[in-house]
C-alpha cells in the first residue's frame, strides 16, 4: 500500500453520514467542493456506496433515486449529479465504487491467482482494493472528497469505514480529515435541541477507530453557542469545528452557509493549505436570483415515478437552472403519465406553460405521454421531449400527422409495419473504437448507447438558436434510435431533424416547424447543467414557456 509523503499534492476529506439517511451528505459533500473551488484549489470527488450490485445502473429509479450518467459512460450515483453541478470537476468511472465492484474485482484476481494461494479476507483484501480505489484520484487535484454512503452503523458500510481509517494512518493528519454528517433534532413539545443522536452516532464511530474532526449538524435552526459546546465536550470536537447545516430554502444556499459558519476555514487549516479569502461572488449573485425570482412558470412533467423527485433529480434541477437563466421561478407539476391515458387531457394539463416527458424504460404509461405530445403539438404548448420523450415525439407525429396508425418503438411493438424508433443491431462505439453488437437477447444493462456522443447541430433550428452551430458533446443511456428507414418520408412532413452525429446516421434532435418551441434530443441534458451555466436546451425551453405564460 502507498504510503503518502510530506509532499503529497491531494489532501482528502472523508465525509460520514450519521443517525439516519437523507440527512444531504451529498449536497454537503458538493457543497464543500464548490468552497474549495472559491478558494482556488482543483477538486474531485468520490463516492464509496455500501451497496452490493456492481453499479446503480440495473436499480430501480424509484428505489434509489435516478442514475446519474458521466461522459465516460458510467452509470453512478444521483450524488455524482450534486457533484459535477456544484463545481467543475468532471467524473467517471473512477469516481464511484460498490461494494459489488470492490469484491468481484476482488473474485477476479482471486481465481486469477494473483494472491498466490493465501486466504483472501475482509481485511486486508477488500479494505486494500477500496484503498487502491481511492489512491487512483492522488495527484490529480489538491483536494479529493470521499463520501461514504449509507449511515454509521450500518453492517455493509464498515469494510469502507475500516477502509478510511486505515488510508488516514497512512497518509496522516494533515492529509486527510473525517466529516461526520449528523442529526439534532428540535423537539417541538420540549422546546429544545436534542443532542443524544450526535452523541450515540460519533460514539459508533470512535467504536471503529474514527474519531471525526468537523461534525455538520443538520438542525432547523441555529445552533447557540452552548449547544455547540455541548456538543463539543461530549463528542470530542472542538467547539468551532461542530457546524450548523440548517434548512435552507433552496440547496444552492449551502456553500454560503458552510462559509458563514467557517467551515471552509476550519478545512483548511486542519489540512495545512493556506489560500486566500473564497470568490463568493457568483454564489453570491446565484442565491439572489433564486430568491427573488421576476416570473412564475408552470411545468408539467408527464413521468412514470410521479411522488418521487428524487427520481428525477437532475432534471429538476436543470428546470431550476433553466429558471434562473430566464429570472422565473418553476412550478414543477408531477403528472402520472397512467393517469392521462384515461383521463381528459385538458383536466390535467390545461394551464401549464411548457410540457416535457422526461427519459423512461418500459411499455407503462407511453400511451399516456404521447397524448401530451399531441396536447403540446396541438395546442402550441412548448414542448421538451428527452430521450424516450424523444423517441415519442418521433411515435406522435408518425402516427397523427403523417397517418401511420400502427407507428411505434419496437421496444413496445415488435410487429408494427411502422418502427420509426428501432433497436440498431450494431453500431459503432467511438469511445472503445468497437462495433458493437446487440439483439433483443443480449444481457440487460450490457447494450445502452450510454455516456457523451458527438452532435452536429444544424442551423436555422431551435437546436442551433440555443447551442450555436456547432458540434456538442451530450450523454446518452437508451438502446433504441430513431430508424433511418423512414427519416425522408417524416422529413418530408415536416419533421425538423436539427441534430445528427457527425457521420450523420444517428439521428440526434428532431423538432417541428410552426410551433412556438417543439424540441425532442435522443440524450439527457439534464446532466450537463448547472446553476452557474444553465444548459441551453433548458434555458430555451424555460424561456418560450415564459413567453407562453404571457399569452
Ligand atoms: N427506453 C428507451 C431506450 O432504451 C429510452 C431510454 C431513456 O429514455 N433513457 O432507448
Amino acid at each position: 500500500m502507498k504510503k503518502i509523503s510530506q509532499t503529497q499534492k491531494t489532501k482528502f476529506i472523508f465525509i460520514t453520514g450519521g443517525v439516519l439517511s437523507s440527512l444531504g451528505k451529498g449536497l454537503a459533500a458538493a457543497a464543500i467542493g464548490a468552497l474549495m473551488e472559491c478558494r482556488g484549489l482543483s477538486i474531485t470527488f468520490q463516492k464509496l456506496d455500501p451497496y452490493i450490485n456492481v453499479d446503480p445502473g440495473t436499480m430501480n429509479p424509484f428505489q434509489h433515486g435516478e442514475v446519474y450518467v458521466t461522459d465516460d459512460g458510467a452509470e453512478t450515483d444521483l450524488d455524482l449529479g450534486h457533484y459535477e453541478r456544484y463545481t467543475s470537476a468532471v467524473l467517471g468511472q473512477r469516481n464511484n465504487y460498490t461494494t459489488g465492484r470492490i469484491y468481484n474485482s476482488v473474485i477476479t484476481k482471486e481465481r486469477r491467482g494473483d494472491y498466490l494461494g493465501g486466504t483472501v479476507q475482509v481485511i486486508p483484501h477488500i479494505t486494500d482494493e477500496i484503498k487502491n480505489a481511492i489512491h487512483q484520484l492522488d495527484g490529480e487535484t489538491d483536494i479529493a472528497i470521499i463520501e461514504i454512503g449509507g449511515t454509521i452503523g450500518d453492517i455493509e458500510s464498515l469494510p469502507f469505514m475500516e477502509a478510511i481509517r486505515q488510508f488516514r494512518l497512512d497518509v496522516g493528519k494533515e492529509n486527510s480529515i473525517f466529516i461526520h454528517v449528523t442529526w439534532v433534532p428540535y423537539i417541538k413539545t420540549a422546546c429544545e435541541f436534542k443532542t443524544k443522536p450526535t452523541q450515540h452516532s460519533v460514539k459508533e464511530l470512535l467504536a471503529i477507530g474514527i474519531q471525526p474532526d468537523i461534525l455538520l449538524c443538520r438542525t432547523e435552526q441555529q445552533l447557540s453557542r452552548e449547544l455547540k459546546e455541548k456538543i463539543s465536550l461530549f463528542c470530542n470536537v472542538p467547539t468551532d469545528a461542530v457546524i450548523t447545516a440548517q434548512d435552507v430554502e433552496s440547496i444552492y444556499e449551502v456553500p454560503l452557509c458552510f462559509n458563514r459558519e467557517g467551515l471552509d476555514d476550519k478545512i483548511l487549516s486542519l489540512l495545512h493549505v493556506w489560500t486566500g479569502a473564497p470568490k463568493l461572488e457568483t454564489w453570491q449573485e446565484l442565491v439572489r436570483k433564486v430568491q427573488h425570482p421576476t416570473n412564475r412558470v408552470i411545468i408539467a412533467i408527464i413521468g412514470k415515478y410521479v411522488d418521487l423527485t428524487e427520481s428525477y433529480k437532475s432534471l429538476h434541477e436543470s428546470l431550476v437552472h433553466g429558471g434562473i437563466a430566464n429570472d422565473a421561478h418553476i412550478e414543477l407539476r408531477y403528472v402520472s403519465a397512467e393517469d392521462l391515458e384515461n383521463q381528459d387531457s385538458d383536466a390535467l394539463l390545461a394551464g401549464c406553460h411548457g410540457i416535457l416527458v422526461p427519459g423512461g424504460f418500459g411499455k407503462r404509461g407511453v400511451e399516456g405521454k404521447v397524448k401530451a405530445i399531441t396536447y403540446a403539438r396541438e395546442k402550441k404548448i412548448p414542448f421538451f421531449g428527452i430521450c424516450l420523450g424523444m423517441q415519442l415525439a418521433v411515435v406522435e407525429f408518425a402516427r397523427n400527422v403523417v397517418g401511420w396508425q400502427d407507428a411505434d418503438s419496437s421496444e413496445f411493438d415488435l410487429d408494427t409495419s411502422h418502427p420509426v424508433i428501432y433497436l440498431m443491431k450494431e453500431w459503432f462505439d467511438y469511445r472503445t473504437n468497437q462495433l458493437q453488437v446487440r439483439d433483443e437477447s443480449s444481457e440487460m444493462g450490457g447494450t445502452l448507447r450510454l455516456g457523451a456522443y458527438p452532435c452536429q447541430v444544424i442551423k436555422k433550428t431551435s437546436a442551433s438558436a440555443a447551442y450555436g452551430d456547432k458540434e456538442i458533446f451530450e450523454r446518452h443511456r437508451h438502446r433504441y434510435e430513431f430508424n433511418p428507414k423512414f427519416r425522408a418520408e417524416l422529413e418530408g412532413k415536416g419533421l425538423v431533424i436539427s441534430g445528427v452525429s457527425p457521420d450523420n446516421t444517428l439521428v440526434e434532435i428532431v423538432e417541428l416547424q410552426d410551433h412556438p418551441w417543439f424540441v425532442g434530443c435522443q440524450f439527457h441534458p439534464e446532466f450537463k447543467s448547472q446553476p452557474l451555466n444553465p444548459h441551453p436546451l433548458f434555458r430555451e425551453f424555460i424561456k418560450a414557456s415564459l413567453k407562453h405564460s404571457g399569452e
